[in-house]
């Protein structure tokens, strides 16, 4: 199980010689780092004393009752910073420290991934440069201040739609011009191999806290297990190590409007061979969701492949089902999820009212305080129909 999908990830499409030579050095060292004993230490203690590792995994009674099941949550919200994504870039910021490279270089759309890696960045005494598109510099303002604050360097990306498509595109040619002395910090399960190998290995703490925790308390494995997915980071850090347990469901919850797992079409784009929503024209459809960290036009390879083998569930949630979600999550247990994570908590509610009584498992991937302003305005929108 799960062969296709180890295929998909390392099926690498579209690259220049440079960025080959670039990418294998980047395989050798990043497996030399992990089969040393004293970095894999070094790294572990950070994701304990600097990240809050492990987190909770949290038995949610009062949501429970109300979506008529037996409720857990991973609680990645409470990792510093505020979501999943510390665990991967410090991790990648260690690996850079580990080859001797000083200059760290990332994307970011809604500013999560740039400012947890200004914050490793920080941490490591690294220097950062985050590629983020004009339009997200502007609508994000308070992660642009913060990643300033950790002393990184905004580069706002001008070219085209002026979000994180571009970003990633920016950055993947910076890094081909300059991988000598630069370091690509990449956020999600996304990108040439071994990206989206690398991000899923240093993920995968979540699932495997996630295994031995849910045993520890209920003696069983769950029935499902549902988390949110952008690109795919968190779905596959917390899905891994049941990927061979096949009385486990594993439900990926997408934004209806950018459901790349459910309605996209094989393709290729930032390296990598997978589902895309595209065009009849084979050109990238636009996105839309209200969530910023689900709103691109592909998905990480190894998704794509778990969805092939038919390992892979997934639902799209609507903009209002998410934020109901949020809502009813705070109401009943008093934790503001992100809007990312609450199309994970959607997408249980749903399957549990089909399949009432089950124990299952979500990835609560982040906290909610970033969203305050999109989740009001959503209510006065919806107020004055
Ligand atoms: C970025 C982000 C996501 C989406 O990224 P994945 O790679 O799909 O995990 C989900 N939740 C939160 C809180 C995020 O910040």
């Amino acid at each position: 199980m799960g062969d296709l999908a180890l295929e998909m990830e390392k099926s690498v499409t579209y690259l220049t010689p440079l960025l080959e030579i670039a990418l294998k050095k980047l395989t050798d060292e990043f497996n030399q780092f992990i089969a040393d004993p004293i970095e894999v230490e070094k790294l572990s203690l950070l994701l304990n004393d600097f990240a809050g590792r492990e987190t909770a995994l949290y038995e949610a009674k009062n949501l429970s009752k109300l979506y008529n099941g037996k409720i857990y949550l991973k609680r990645e919200d409470l990792v510093h910073g505020g979501a999943h994504k510390l665990n991967n870039a410090i991790a990648q910021c260690s690996l850079a420290k580990y080859m001797g490279i000083k200059n760290v270089i990332a994307e970011t759309g809604a500013g999560q991934h740039g400012v947890a890696t200004a914050m490793a960045c920080a941490n490591l005494k690294l220097s950062l440069q985050v590629f983020q598109g004009e339009i997200d510099v502007q609508r994000q303002q308070l992660n642009a201040t913060r990643m300033k604050l950790f002393g990184a360097q905004l580069i706002p990306v001008t070219d085209g739609s002026k979000k994180l498509k571009e970003a990633v595109n920016a950055a993947m040619r910076y890094w081909v011009a300059n991988y000598q002395d630069h370091f690509y910090c990449l956020g999600s399960i996304v990108g040439p191999h071994p990206y989206p190998f690398i991000v899923r290995y240093f993920q995968k703490i979540i699932g495997i806290e996630t295994k031995k925790q849910i045993l520890e308390k209920t003696s069983l494995l769950p029935s499902a297990i549902f988390a949110c997915v952008g690109g795919g980071s968190n779905a596959a850090g917390i899905f891994s190590p049941f990927i061979n347990e096949q009385s486990v469901q594993l439900i990926g919850c997408e934004a209806a409007g950018a459901a790349s797992l459910t309605q996209g079409t094989m393709g290729v784009l930032h390296g990598m061979e997978t589902f895309i929503l595209q065009t009849e024209e084979r050109q990238i459809a636009e996105t839309h969701s209200i969530s910023a960290g689900l709103d691109y036009p592909a998905v990480g390879p190894w998704l794509a492949g778990l969805k092939q083998e038919n390992r892979l569930q997934t639902l799209a949630i609507s903009d209002e089902e998410c934020i109901q979600s949020v809502k009813e999550l705070a109401l009943e247990e008093g934790i503001l999820c992100a809007l990312e994570s609450a199309h994970a908590v959607a997408g249980a509610k749903k399957y549990l009212a089909k399949n009432p009584g089950k124990t299952i498992v979500i990835c609560l991937s982040g906290r909610g305080d970033k969203d305050l302003d999109t989740i009001s305005n959503f209510r006065k929108k919806s107020e004055c129909i």
